[in-house]
């Protein structure tokens, strides 16, 4: 994409950015950018002109200023943690980095509420929350470097996110810079947060940058539980695993957690961090509750006699905190560990009704099959979001094109399944080809139109999210302008 933008068009574009930024904020030789070409799915790359850091909404809306007078599109980033293409260039432009925002404003233990800097890490708001007893419920694997900002965006979830909800749930305030440089103070951010609209909140998270740049957040926080129990249960098959977390769906009960994970993965997290999960099964469940201790001694025989009733080769509780601790840490890195075992893998995101786990588990091991590749299996299965990982070696081109084909027949069975894209790794630059198959053409045009009401020129991270064709900046920039003669749009 690089090519396309004349060169003097980008020293313009430095130029005004470098003037107005402090000097350490603005990046544009090509060592410097290249870090920022891919984010956590490396198989769409794309090169920014030019890098900003700001440290401040102020410094922001500096940036977007002149953005907006070039006509440039802007790409917001956090920690490049996210696994749909979300956070590069993909129409070059400025690729704007939070890594400079990541002060917590505020931590407030009566009202329940932590304010943030987008650039905040997920896990050092639990940190900063520990000593009042409280903790950020929406807990990513990444969440040792994912930001706060970023699970905004892509309204992540996590393996604690079952019972008390997923991001959405838990944001109380924004400020939003839209691409005009103008600045948006939303429910708790709001000059008076009583008149503030509440409802708008609910559209931006999980608009994946598309709507404009977070400059800070409020969350809330929720008091950590009185009691917390888990249980790891085993299986000869996937679908038992998969039959057993619907049978626990179906007593009635919902966990704090529910995860599945086939012996691919178990093995993977076994040689890279010594969980204690078995290795002679097909399939491991974890599933925690948390709640009082009455309520967490009523759930238990439920639970477990749930977890049973599918040929179970076993299921208790953890031995202890140490056993308890070490297992979630071997959950939480099992992405890097199947990255030990394979010089490739790419993950996948679909959502299934829990009742059709069982089924989906199978078609995605006989796609597997067919395709001559392995994938392992590292799911948030109480609600059905999978995440099926194809091994591959990407210098092997045959086996590149196998797992990119195996991948879409994957989405393809969630969707026949009555299930969607996405559940919390967004649509990005990967899954937009396949949106028409969630939407029909009315819902993806009313998307468009909520689009170009915060952002009529497109210029919020363009290539992302609608598919290609539906692109209504393509070709609308009326030509003449200084972005059609740059060639960003
Ligand atoms: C090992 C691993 C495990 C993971 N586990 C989970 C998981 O359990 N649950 C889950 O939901 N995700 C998971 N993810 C995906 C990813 O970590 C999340 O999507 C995360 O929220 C991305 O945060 P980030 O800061 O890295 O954002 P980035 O990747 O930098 O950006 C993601 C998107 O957010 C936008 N964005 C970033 N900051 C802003 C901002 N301030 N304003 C507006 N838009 C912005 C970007 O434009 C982009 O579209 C995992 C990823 C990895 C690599």
């Amino acid at each position: 994409m690089g090519g396309l933008r004349d060169h003097e068009s980008v020293s313009e574009l430095v130029r005004r950015l470098t003037a107005a930024l402090p000097p350490e904020a603005v990046l544009s030789r090509p060592e410097e950018r290249l870090v920022y070409a891919c984010d956590g799915q490396t198989l769409h790359p794309g090169e920014a002109d030019v890098v900003v850091l700001p440290s401040s909404t102020a410094e922001v809306v500096a940036a977007l200023r002149v953005a907006r007078d070039l006509g440039v599109p802007v790409v917001p980033r956090g920690a490049g943690t996210g696994l749909s293409g979300g956070a590069i260039a993909a129409h070059g432009g400025v690729l704007l980095g939070t890594a400079r925002m990541k002060t917590i404003l505020a931590v407030d233990p009566v009202e329940r509420r932590a304010r943030l800097q987008p650039g905040v890490v997920n896990i050092d708001v639990s940190r900063a929350a520990a000593p009042h007893g409280l903790r950020f419920a929406p807990d990513p694997s990444s969440q040792v470097a994912c930001t706060i900002g970023g699970n905004v965006a892509e309204n992540s979830g996590g393996p604690h996110t079952l019972r008390l909800g997923v991001t959405t749930n838990h944001v109380t305030g924004l400020v939003l810079v839209t691409a005009d440089a103008e600045v948006h103070r939303l429910g708790e951010c709001a000059e008076s947060p009583t008149t503030a609209d509440d409802g708008l909140i609910g559209a931006i998270v999980g608009s994946e940058g598309l709507f404009g740049v977070v400059t800070e957040i409020v969350v809330r926080l929720v008091p950590g539980a009185e009691e917390v129990r888990t249980f790891l249960a085993s299986y000869r098959s996937v679908a038992d695993a998969a039959r057993a977390v619907a049978a626990v769906i179906a007593a009635g009960v919902v966990p704090a957690a529910v995860e599945l994970m086939d012996r691919l993965a178990v093995r993977a997290v076994e040689e890279h961090a010594r969980a204690g999960f078995p290795l002679d099964a097909e399939a491991v469940l974890l599933v925690e509750l948390e709640g009082s201790v009455a309520e967490v001694d009523a759930l238990q025989e439920p639970v477990l006699a749930a977890l049973r009733a599918h040929a179970a080769i076993d299921a208790r509780a953890a031995e202890d905190d140490d056993h308890r601790a070490r297992m979630w840490n071997g959950r939480k890195q099992a992405l890097g560990a199947l990255g030990k075992i394979s010089r490739g893998y790419y993950t996948h995101d679909g959502v299934v009704p829990p009742s059709r786990l069982a089924e989906a588990l199978e078609r995605i091991a006989e796609i597997g099959r067919r395709y001559g590749l392995r994938i392992a299996s590292v799911n948030h299965a109480g609600d059905g979001n999978l995440h099926p990982l194809i091994l591959f070696d990407r210098a092997d081109a045959d086996e590149l094109r196998r797992a990119a084909d195996a991948g879409r027949e994957i989405l393809s069975t969630c969707l026949d399944l009555g299930g969607s894209l996405t559940g919390e790794h967004g649509v990005g630059s990967e899954k937009r080809e396949l949106l028409d198959r969630q939407f029909d053409e009315p819902t993806r045009a009313l998307f468009a139109r909520l689009r170009r009401a915060f952002d009529p020129d497109e210029r919020m991270n363009p290539g992302k999210l609608f598919p290609s064709g539906s692109r209504c900046g393509e070709g609308r920039v009326p030509l003449g302008t200084k972005a059609a003669r740059g060639g960003w749009l």
